[in-house]
């Protein structure tokens, strides 16, 4: 595998792989319309169908109203070109990525000249036009406005000096205003913003747009297995096998990703979490959201007010559409990695593998594949469901499956559901948990059960054999072959 540590690197490397990457030269509008055609190329996910799953990535050459940049969208829209990209096989990532987030490697302040400082553009230069400057898409005709989906935002805790790094949608309001949503009271640098406001300060936060693929997917990891204080980039460090490199920004007291393609600076002001998201639209959206609906716009995004834009001659942004593939495995990836970490602690050698479901976004739906081999096994499985749920706070429902079910084939989880369940024993349900607020079944006016939005009922669906009872599962077994013999070019 060539060597990837940029977005740059990462294209050249799929460019060589058949059916993973695909360009156009023909003008597109990023108002609607690139996605509007990505989402027959490659969006998958909970994307409305039709769409199509496992396409390749896609570049986009000729931005109209964006002479000299270009718009790469889906480069982590399929598990299969997320495993080429880390070096692994696809039933591998959640293990590997689980792996990296137990021994970090943090990042390092470089004072080399960095590549995303080659262009500078100062908010105080005449000419200062965000809208201009960033060929961000809107997703669909309703966005509230062009959205940066996939920036590194970075910044670090008042008190304590430690840095973090999330993603986080962001829209474009004004010449040199963002509006920031941050999930009031939880992830990290909402937490890092409200702190500042306590002091009467602006966050400093910079903004980094197009990275290594490594970055962007360990940066959607979240608490218990990061808590506040954990850089996630040490993970995408440890992924790499070297550090990932930083350099101080042009106009704040914050540090950027040197290798990325855009860097935007600037200061959360304190206090403004009270920015009205679609304040230029009105349409009452904010834009397509992983669970596959059109997510609503908040009152409370904060105010990110911008300094400077640095980028790469000939710039690539990046975005991606909020329900496609690409979230899937953003959120999904480490999320498997958090679940299969916290159970190997607590229940080891007991669940062979983990998979974040696309149907769930990668947060709702987590596929168990569950190790009976002794009588004091039964059970086991139940407590791994709920350890899981413990692993990551999001998740909804937990499918548990036995070894001999393929996690990552639908097909077969759904046949271990018609053969080795039964709904009145096999259901285990959990009312009245916290969850997520974009399922929009997680509402008071859905059951009596659901107190507040966002409040769910957290369900196990148990599909594994009783052991007392696995003579009767065995599958029907075949006569091993080397089917090569036969017809090597399906083998190769
Ligand atoms: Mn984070």
């Amino acid at each position: 595998m060539a060597k990837v540590n940029d977005l740059r690197s990462a294209i050249e490397y799929l460019k060589t792989i058949p059916g993973q990457f695909v360009e156009t030269d023909v003008e597109v509008d990023p108002e609607a319309e690139l996605s509007g055609v990505y989402r027959y190329v490659g969006a998958g996910g909970t994307v409305r169908r039709p769409t199509r799953v496992d396409g390749p990535a896609m570049l986009f050459k000729n931005i109209k109203g964006h002479p000299g940049a270009s718009v790469v969208i889906g480069m982590m829209a399929s598990r299969e070109r997320v495993a080429r990209l880390f070096g692994c096989g696809k039933e591998e990532l959640g293990h590997l990525v689980q792996k990296c987030a137990a021994a970090p490697i943090d990042p390092i302040v470089s004072d080399e000249p960095a590549p995303v400082q080659e262009i500078v553009h100062r908010a105080e230069d005449e000419d200062f036009d965000l809208f201009r400057l960033i060929p961000a898409p809107t997703n669909t005709p309703y966005d509230a406005g062009p959205y940066i989906t996939l920036g590194m935002c970075y910044a670090t805790h008042p008190d304590t000096g430690l840095s973090d790094v999330t993603i986080h949608r962001m829209c474009i309001q004004s010449k040199d205003e963002l509006s920031i949503f941050l999930q009031p009271g939880s992830r990290h640098i909402g937490a890092m913003a409200e702190r500042a406001t306590e002091l009467g300060q602006p966050l400093p936060i910079s903004v980094s747009i197009g990275v290594d693929p490594a970055i962007s997917v360990t940066s959607c990891f979240e608490p218990p297995t990061t808590p506040l204080g954990f850089n996630e980039l040490s993970i995408a460090g440890a992924l790499r096998g070297e550090p990932v490199r930083l350099v101080k920004c042009i106009s704040v007291d914050e540090c950027a990703i040197a290798n990325a393609e855009y860097v935007i600076e600037g200061e959360i002001l304190p206090g403004s979490n009270n920015v009205i998201e679609d304040q230029n639209s009105h349409t009452g959206f904010a834009m397509p959201e992983f669970p596959g609906y059109n997510g609503p716009a908040s009152r409370e995004c904060w105010l990110l007010r911008v300094k400077a834009v640095t980028h790469r001659r000939n710039p690539i942004m990046q975005t991606c559409i909020g329900p496609s593939e690409e979230h899937v495995n953003m959120a999904g990836i480490p999320t498997e990695a958090s679940i299969l970490g916290m159970i190997d602690k607590a229940l080891p050698g007991k669940v062979v593998n983990c998979c974040a479901h696309r149907s769930g976004g990668g947060k709702y739906l987590a596929v168990l594949q569950c190790r009976k081999t002794v009588h004091t096994d039964e059970g086991k499985q139940r407590q791994a469901a709920l350890l899981a749920f413990s692993a990551f706070p999001e998740l909804k429902h937990v499918i548990l499956v036995d070894e001999d079910v393929d996690i990552f084939d639908t097909d077969d989880v759904l046949w271990a559901m018609n053969t080795r369940f039964q709904g009145d024993r096999d259901i285990i349900t959990i009312p009245g948990v916290r969850c997520h607020p974009l399922d929009p079944s997680s509402n008071p006016a859905y059951t009596d059960s659901i107190r507040d939005t966002g409040i769910s009922t957290k369900t196990i669906f148990d599909c594994t054999v009783p052991f007392d009872l696995r003579e009767h599962f065995e599958r029907a077994p075949f006569l091993e072959v080397d089917p090569a013999k036969w017809v090597p070019e399906l083998f190769e």
